[in-house]
């Protein structure tokens, strides 16, 4: 954090980023850092590789938030310029598409900053651990560290929306004392939890209701004698269900919730590929599971992956890898 801290003591052109697909981790973190370094009194912009659910649309500086898909041209020119780049929440400059192969190119000094498990090393600073809730905590420790007196209540309500999310509303194992006495910080800076709670988990549109109803009644399937539950949708059910980002978020939780379930799977069709969201509780690490046979990674108990296949093929990988770990998966 030091090494980090003395980084930033002078004024600088910095160059946030975050996982594809962002969710509340990678946008409260992101915007956590932004609206600080912004008070620092650098030249600061977010840059994600894609959108993002508009639950998440609200936070401070939300706006100002640069879609690199939709803006290509303008983000190769400013990258040029930049003199940091802090990669939040994920570690492998994969996990950012297109967008990855500039950050490699850049001469800037890049900072990570991530609790995923092996972090490649394309980095020259890292905050990194994998026993944090959230990389939003660990943004929180570092921006304490540097100036405790400039946590508002705007970044608080970024950094309390990372650790919510990350911690499935302070339910997992992660969430620890630190956790709770950090957000208890982020209370007493103004942070109203019953207002975030409901932009978070009370702004279901009703086909994302809808789509998680004919999910569990249709196509909710149950293997490995009751150990494994899995969800499939194709194009045609999320056109059916006038799909918007985010829509499909929570299923798989559904899955996981059905007593003696070790495992959930949400597998979902896409236009270029098939991606896989895995769940486990207890033993079974799905990272490893993501990483051994779905080109993907996360964390022991959430993790995701994709094939570029059909649906009809990358199936049958599934179902011969659950095979395959059968003996794990019953316990
Ligand atoms: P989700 O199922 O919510 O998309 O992702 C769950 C977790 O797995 C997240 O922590 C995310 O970082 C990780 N994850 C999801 N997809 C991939 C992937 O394709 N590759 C890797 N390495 N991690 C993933
Ligand atoms: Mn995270």
């Amino acid at each position: 954090m030091k090494d980090i801290k003395d980084l930033l003591l002078d004024k600088s052109k910095i160059l946030i980023t975050t996982h594809v697909n962002p969710d509340g981790d990678a946008i409260g973190s992101s915007l956590g850092l932004y609206n600080f370094l912004i008070k620092l009194g650098h030249e600061v912009i977010v840059v994600v590789p894609n959108d993002y659910p508009d639950y998440l649309k609200w936070m401070k500086s939300d706006k100002k938030i640069l879609n690199f898909s939709d803006n290509t041209d303008k983000v190769q020119k400013l990258i040029n310029d930049i003199q940091i780049i802090f990669c939040l929440d994920f570690n492998n400059l994969s996990r950012i598409n297109e967008l990855g192969k500039l950050i490699e190119k850049s001469n800037a000094k890049k900072v990570l900053i991530d609790h995923h498990l092996n972090p490649d090393h394309f980095y020259d600073f890292k905050y990194h651990d994998v026993n944090a809730s959230a990389t939003a905590e660990l943004v929180y420790d570092l921006i304490s560290y540097i100036d405790d007196n400039l946590i508002d209540k705007d970044i608080s309500d970024c950094i309390y929306t990372g650790i919510l999310t990350d911690t499935g509303s302070f339910r997992f194992s992660s969430t620890t004392s630190k956790v709770h006495r950090i957000i208890a910080k982020l209370l007493d800076a103004g942070v109203k939890s019953e207002k975030i709670g409901k932009k978070i988990y009370e702004s279901n549109s009703f086909d994302k209701l809808k789509l998680l109803g004919y999910s569990l009644s249709e196509k909710l399937e149950i293997i490995c004698n009751g150990k494994v539950a899995y969800v499939v949708l194709t194009r045609k059910d999320l056109l059916n269900h006038n799909y918007r980002k985010g829509d499909t978020e929570g299923i798989v939780n559904y899955a996981l919730s059905i007593l003696g379930v070790n495992m959930a799977v949400l597998i979902i069709e896409t236009k270029d590929r098939i991606k896989f969201s895995f769940r486990s509780s207890g033993n079974f690490s799905v990272n490893k599971f993501a990483n051994k046979y779905f080109n993907g990674g996360g964390h022991k108990n959430a993790a995701g992956g994709s094939i570029e296949d059909k649906l009809s093929v990358a199936l049958n990988i599934f179902l011969k890898s659950v095979s395959k770990n059968e003996k794990q998966l019953n316990y």
